[in-house]
């Protein structure tokens, strides 16, 4: 993925509407490119700046934007650590049936 998607995923992510994948990939990005990293983090402070306007409670953003950041990580890691339980099921069902295919063949 490129600076360019990725900068117009920044929206989404910023509500929440990244599916699993593209999380990945972003946060995967966002790690490695200060550049969007930058431009996230002023999307951020700029939306979330003015809905905190409104409720009279502007400090801390920079806080809040590092708290997005470990929650969007711990998610990433979440849906990494379900993938490897998804793959280890099947796996193992495939051994089950190959395991039957063989105790059929041989008795
Ligand atoms: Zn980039």
């Amino acid at each position: 993925m490129n600076c360019k998607d990725v900068i117009k995923m920044i929206p989404d992510f910023l509500n929440n509407d990244l599916n699993g994948r593209e999380l990945k990939s972003f946060i995967e990005h966002m790690e490695r490119c200060k550049d969007c990293k930058e431009e996230l983090s002023i999307q951020f402070l700029v939306q979330e700046g003015m809905a905190r306007l409104e409720g009279g409670d502007i400090f801390d953003l920079q806080n809040e934007f590092d708290r997005v950041m470990e929650d969007a990580r711990r998610k990433m890691r979440i849906g990494r650590i379900i993938n490897y339980i998804v793959y280890g099921i099947e796996i193992l069902v495939i051994i089950t049936i190959l395991t039957i295919i063989i105790l059929i063949i041989v008795l």
